[in-house]
């Protein structure tokens, strides 16, 4: 047993009575805000998640699933150490009005990887952490490297390509690495709130390093993970689920109704955004790129630099708002809507924070240029090599006759 996991939990258990959830906030304001429908549903679950299948927790299947309902969950997704067994046990579906969904963490020479939407075991021995995340990709499955920064299991192996994606937040990750004198003092001396919001960090070194990995792929999904391992000593409920369930979340963006497939689609296409819940809930944010007249794109989705391209944000609460542009800080703002014109292609994402901690991070709305204008004059016929006329030396627009990004009122130059 892990005595750093033990003590954190002593005093996640310790505060238990004292959190709580604000109501989610009133929408009505979105329209006058000039924040237009994107036409998706917002589903808010937990992924990383262990029970008793896994030697480490003590938190049975069952109870995961209650808490989760009396939270109204839509969705979690279970992932024991190197097992799918719960999905053999048939745990896989609807359990009340939440959606359980079985993947499995596999501890692979290179880290922790989560597997999601897979159906076979994969020889974690045999096989090389890229052979693993290939296999995972063979199977339809979508995967993500886990707390890459925890002390216990950092993940080691950078050269991986073709994963979905990174833990952009670990609980665990964030507990655990907190100064234990500290934390022991804190358990005697301080109430539960403040003691909460201290252990909140943004998580740093994820962040920068899914910065870094977006410049290098292209486009890396980020999710939040729970890494939920609640466990019972003398009686009492340590790390408990009811906690750890709002310490870190996911949000799917998801046209209609939720399922399994359209779940695992979400994922892959970035369509999501992870939060810290403790204070508030986040059901209702929005990041778009938009003209003003229409959406464009979601966060995750690729759009083209086009004249009054935009993004809007909207939050459930005015909150201290972050927008970075290829892992750059490039504007702040206290708001709860905000729009933002974009001038320059970028992978552009935004933090929400409350009382200077972090609560939402959104995944990247990447902007690509704009392809190139047709040739002024027809192509010529005449069989010979025109080389000056080839799409290959054709410039892109400049862009500089846009908008510029100083024209909006609400964007402040960062700090
Ligand atoms: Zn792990
Ligand atoms: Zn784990």
């Amino acid at each position: 047993m892990d005595y750093g996991l033990i003590l954190s939990s002593l005093l996640i258990a310790g505060c238990a009575e004292l959190t709580r959830v604000d109501r989610p906030a009133s929408f009505h304001g979105a329209a006058s805000a000039g924040v237009l429908d994107d036409g998706y549903e917002d589903y808010a679950g937990v992924i990383h998640i262990h029970t008793t299948y896994s030697h480490d927790a003590m938190g049975t299947f069952e109870e995961a699933v209650r808490v989760a309902n009396a939270q109204r969950l839509d969705y979690l997704v279970i992932t024991e150490h190197n097992t799918l067994q719960p999905l053999r046990d048939g745990k896989q579906g609807w359990h009340g009005a939440t959606l359980v969904l079985i993947g499995m963490e596999i501890s692979t020479r290179g880290g922790h990887y989560l597997a999601l939407n897979v159906t076979e075991e994969i020889d974690r021995f045999k096989l090389t952490t890229q052979q693993i995340i290939d296999e995972v990709n063979r199977q339809g499955g979508v995967g993500f490297i886990a707390h890459p920064y925890f002390k216990k299991g950092r993940w080691k192996d950078w050269t991986v390509t073709r994963f979905t994606g990174i833990e952009g937040y670990n609980v665990a990750h964030d507990t655990l690495d907190e100064n234990k004198l500290r934390l022991a003092l804190w358990t005697i001396s301080a109430p539960a709130e403040p003691f909460y919001l201290s252990i909140l960090d943004r998580p740093y070194d994820p962040l920068a390093k899914w910065d870094e990995l977006i410049r290098r792929h292209g486009r890396i999904v980020g999710i939040g993970a729970s890494d939920a391992h609640e466990f019972h000593l003398f009686g009492l409920t340590f790390a408990p689920y009811t906690i750890m369930f709002q310490l870190s979340r996911t949000h799917l963006l998801i046209q209609g109704p939720l399922t399994p497939e359209k779940a695992y689609d979400a994922l892959r296409a970035g369509h999501a955004y992870f939060s810290i819940e403790l204070l508030a809930e986040a059901k209702g944010f929005s990041l778009t790129a938009d003209n003003g007249k229409r959406v464009l794109g979601i966060m995750g989705d690729e759009v083209l630099l086009e004249p009054d391209l935009r993004l809007t944000a909207w939050l459930p609460a005015p909150a201290q708002l972050s927008l970075f542009k290829d892992g750059q800080l490039i504007a702040t703002t206290t708001n709860q809507a905000w729009h933002v014109p974009i001038t320059e292609p970028g992978a552009y994402r935004l933090e929400a924070a409350r009382h200077d901690k972090p609560w939402i991070f959104s995944n990247p709305i990447y902007v690509r240029p704009a392809p190139p204008p047709p040739p002024s004059t027809p192509p010529d016929n005449s069989g010979l090599a025109q080389p000056d006329a080839s799409p290959e030396t054709t410039q892109p627009p400049n862009t500089s006759e846009q908008p510029g990004a100083g024209a909006d009122a609400a964007m402040q130059p960062p700090k």
